[in-house]
């Protein structure tokens, strides 16, 4: 089969396919990019495999840099754009499942191609248009067919990863999982306990942040791969929940956003303690963390000043977007309102901070003093007290007459 015309992508990276070839040597556009091209969505990372070796590449361009030599990929600045350029290989006994424990290259790229996960992504493009399919990548294309190259088992033994990678393009391309495909997924998932936690989150996040992560769920939760997944052994009735208690349109609009209805709906026994097990930054626990606390505040029909000066406008709203897509009450434009009359929008702002109060009151330095700046920054939020000095020496001499 050959492609009409090459879409811009490819064409701005012929120069590199070109020079390669003018050296003597093989390349072709490989993986996603040509997967993606194919079905009419947007392209990135043009990935480029050749038969030349990495310091071939590295001595025919002037700008690349070693990210994975090792893997024998380089990769070429060109233009603003950034190229994978890796060698043909195979890889070979992967004694740990986890990664290759040595990476052979090969000549060919038939070879190359065998050791790709699916067959969607183990198309090739050349220079001309020309799409090379040794496995019928194409077909599975045109069906919505997720379908392992070669020997499902095998493959799936030799990387566990790509079992979460097939609940992921489900969820990404919405193509159901071949057959023998899905049984082998699910026969090789206790072999996810060898893949690193960060990789697992990755693949979960891809499939959350996908607009049919509904398919792709169904399909973790049926193969009972989820059961070998950090802090989710047992929850199936939990993670059904989690599919059904959406309407079936929603989209997360966050990582954020989906790690805190995860963490609603299987309500482990400490959501830090769920979000380190993901080994997630302390930023991202902090974000979710505060989500669920909205959403759980906005349960019990809280909603004012206070809340969105203290989370923020933008939180509210994404907590709020969970709601409604729970079918409950919502109150977007209540918080949008509050958010416009709040009196200040950070501590900063208030007309005084404790340096102030112990010059000009004589306060002392302490918790004391602390707590008296909290109260006085929650009395200027809620609009109970003027942001201004006098205003706020007043209210500190009614409020606490002994604290000279
Ligand atoms: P995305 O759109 O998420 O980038 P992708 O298919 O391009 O999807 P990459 O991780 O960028 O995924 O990998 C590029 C290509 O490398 C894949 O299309 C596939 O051919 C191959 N590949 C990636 N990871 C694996 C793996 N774990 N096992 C086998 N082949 C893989
Ligand atoms: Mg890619």
């Amino acid at each position: 089969m050959k492609l009409n015309a090459l879409p811009s992508e490819f064409q701005e990276a012929l120069p590199i396919l070109n020079k390669i070839k003018r050296d003597g040597h093989q390349a072709y556009f490989v993986g996603g990019s040509v997967r993606d091209a194919l079905l009419g969505r947007p392209i990135h990372d043009v990935d480029i495999a050749t038969d030349a070796y990495p310091q071939e590449i590295k001595q025919l361009f002037p700008r690349t840099a070693d990210i994975g030599i090792e893997h024998g990929t380089v990769l070429v600045l060109h233009k603003g754009a950034e190229y994978e350029v890796t060698t043909f290989r195979t890889e070979e006994a992967y004694v740990d499942y986890r990664r290759p424990s040595s990476v052979s290259f090969v000549r060919s790229l038939a070879e190359d191609l065998r050791r790709r996960d699916f067959t969607i992504n183990a198309l090739a493009l050349d220079e001309e248009g020309e799409v090379i399919d040794h496995f019928a990548g194409l077909s599975d294309l045109k069906h919505g067919k997720l379908r392992a190259v070669g020997e499902p088992s095998e493959r799936f033994s030799e990387d566990a990863l790509r079992i979460m990678r097939g609940f992921r393009f489900a969820a990404s391309l919405n193509f159901q999982l071949e057959p023998a495909t899905f049984t082998a997924m699910a026969a090789c998932s206790p072999l996810l306990e060898n893949i690193s936690v960060e990789r697992l989150f990755v693949e979960c996040d891809k499939l959350f942040l996908s607009p049919y992560w509904k398919q792709g769920l169904k399909a973790l939760i049926d193969s009972g791969a989820f059961t070998y997944l950090p802090g989710l052994q047992g929850k199936e009735k939990e993670l059904l929940k989690l599919r059904e208690e959406l309407s079936d349109s929603f989209v997360f609009v966050s990582s954020e956003q989906a790690w805190a209805f995860l963490i609603l709906m299987i309500k482990p026994a400490d959501s830090r303690q769920f979000l380190r097990l993901w080994k997630v930054s302390n930023q991202f626990q902090k974000t979710v963390l505060k989500l669920t606390a909205i959403y759980n505040l906005r349960g019990q029909g809280q909603l004012d000043k206070k809340m969105v000066y203290d989370y923020g406008r933008n939180l509210l709203l994404i907590a709020e977007g969970l709601r409604e897509a729970q079918g409950l009450s919502v109150s977007f434009a209540q918080i949008e309102e509050l958010y416009q009359e709040l009196p200040i929008y950070s501590k900063r702002e208030v007309a005084v901070n404790g340096k102030i109060l112990i010059k000009e009151l004589g306060l002392k330095p302490g918790p004391a003093l602390g707590l008296i700046l909290d109260n006085v920054e929650g009395a200027v939020v809620a609009g109970q007290l003027d942001n201004t000095k006098s205003a706020i020496f007043s209210y500190i001499a009614a409020h606490y007459p002994d604290i000279r």
